[in-house]
């Protein structure tokens, strides 16, 4: 298998050098160049295998230089967390992504990236360092994604007081290999001194630095197995009846493009739907045909606060930015945030489930959508993770979660530093 560029200047690369670089240098985002297919008797045995072994076969479609022996390590490690379909009401299902240490889907993707790249850099006895800038939920699940993974070490920098407590203590008091910088600055400071890190060639070459954003196909790949093992448990209990409809509660698209290659792979899928909150570029887009983006408004739903979504370029790219094909494939619904919390009050009241922002936008799409058949919504994160939108939604306090109990009982062990590229390097230079 091999992977070109959604901008169609760069050569094909194998899936290893597409996972150390990240981006094409041509600054798009790698794509298979054909999707595999899954044949019709494996995905039938799927309803009667597990999640990793499930894990194993689908990304051995992709990845076609690791053992099939390896690759089961790989995903054992990876997901040690279990992701359940769950009944919501009659006809409705959350396939719920958010069992992880940090408690958002994002976990799933960020833990099996971590494992492939210890794996190949064991193979080439290489120590890397990776570098994130964060305003708080990416540096979490990355910290804790590749948290103990041999062979890489992760400098996380954050804006000193412009986090929250909770996710400063989920990514900077782990220790080991995870380093937390406390910059006296900016998000924005955070973000060039990384680019600064990244452009200094010597640095680079000493340390093998890189990073790890969320285009990676390393953290796609992984995303696409919880689709087809949700749909195989799907297909085991309902056997015989109609597709189930999948929403998505969509942001920067990874997590909507996932579930549309496993679509076009075979997965039972019916319709697809992109639930966004009131940063709806894309149905826009949908409706009017014309792609504009815009900077992002905050809602309720803020890790889907996206105003100009990354991964938009791999589904055009897979219908030939065919807007007729984009159309008959996925359709996509907003949502505001009165609507959200209406649906978090609705849902508790009628199931005593409580949803989180994100998988309320989603359920709430699933209701307007007006189909009578199945649906699944992707359920993104826990509801502990936003106690305030909840208090505000249902009127009572939920306890937190024991991943955030264990979490807010750890010392920090952050290094504070002057927002200025040279407190960075000079610690990067003489540090391991
Ligand atoms: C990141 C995130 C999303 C959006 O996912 P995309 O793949 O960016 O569309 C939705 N919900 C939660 C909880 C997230 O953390």
């Amino acid at each position: 298998m091999r992977y070109v560029s959604t901008s169609g200047n760069s050569p094909a690369a194998t899936f290893r050098d597409s996972l150390f670089s990240g981006l094409a240098p041509d600054g798009g985002l790698y794509v298979p160049e054909r999707l595999p297919e899954i044949p019709a008797s494996l995905l039938k045995s799927f309803e009667d295998q597990s999640m990793h072994s499930i894990g194993r076969e689908i990304s051995a479609l992709f990845i076609d230089d690791i053992p099939p022996q390896d690759l089961s390590a790989i995903v054992e490690r990876a997901w040690t967390f279990p992701i359940p379909l769950v009944p919501l009401e009659e006809n409705l299902h959350l396939l719920e992504l958010f069992h992880g240490p940090t408690l958002a889907f994002k976990d799933v993707g960020a833990r099996f990236m971590a494992q492939v790249l210890s794996y190949y850099l064991k193979k080439s006895e290489k120590e890397i360092t990776i570098l994130v800038a964060t305003s708080g939920d990416t540096g979490s699940a990355v910290a804790q994604g590749f948290f103990e993974a041999p062979h890489i070490t992760v400098c996380v920098l954050y804006p000193t007081g412009k986090i929250s407590k909770l996710q400063e203590q989920q990514m900077a008091t782990l220790g080991k290999n995870i380093r937390a910088f406390e910059v006296d600055g900016t998000f924005d400071d955070c973000q060039r001194m990384v680019k600064e890190a990244l452009s200094d060639v010597d640095l680079v070459r000493k340390r093998n630095l890189t990073t790890a954003n969320s285009m990676n196909l390393g953290r796609l790949i992984p995303q696409i197995v919880y689709y087809v093992w949700g749909l195989a448990q799907w297909s085991k209990k309902f056997s015989g009846t109609d597709k189930p409809t999948v929403v998505v509660p969509s942001g920067n698209f990874g997590n909507l493009t996932a579930a549309v290659y496993a679509k076009q792979m075979g997965a039972p899928i019916g319709k697809l739907i992109a639930a966004t909150n009131v940063n709806d570029v894309v149905p826009q887009y949908l409706t009017s045909g014309e792609y504009k983006p815009r900077p992002s408004l905050q809602t309720y739903s803020n890790a889907m606060d996206v105003g100009n979504p990354s991964n938009l370029a791999r589904l055009r790219t897979l219908f030939r930015d065919n807007l007729a094909e984009l159309r008959k494939h996925i359709s996509a619904i907003s949502i505001s945030d009165d609507e959200t919390l209406a649906e978090i009050q609705k849902t508790y009241e009628r199931t005593g489930i409580i949803l989180d922002p994100h998988t309320a936008v989603g359920v709430s799409a699933a209701r307007k959508s007006g189909g009578a058949g199945p649906v699944i919504i992707a359920a993104t994160a826990h509801p502990g993770k936003f106690p305030e939108v909840i208090e505000r939604a249902i009127g009572k306090k939920i306890p937190l979660p024991k991943q955030l109990v264990e979490a807010m009982k750890r010392g920090k062990v952050s290094v504070r530093v002057k927002a200025d590229y040279n407190a960075l390097r000079e610690w990067l230079s003489h540090r391991k």
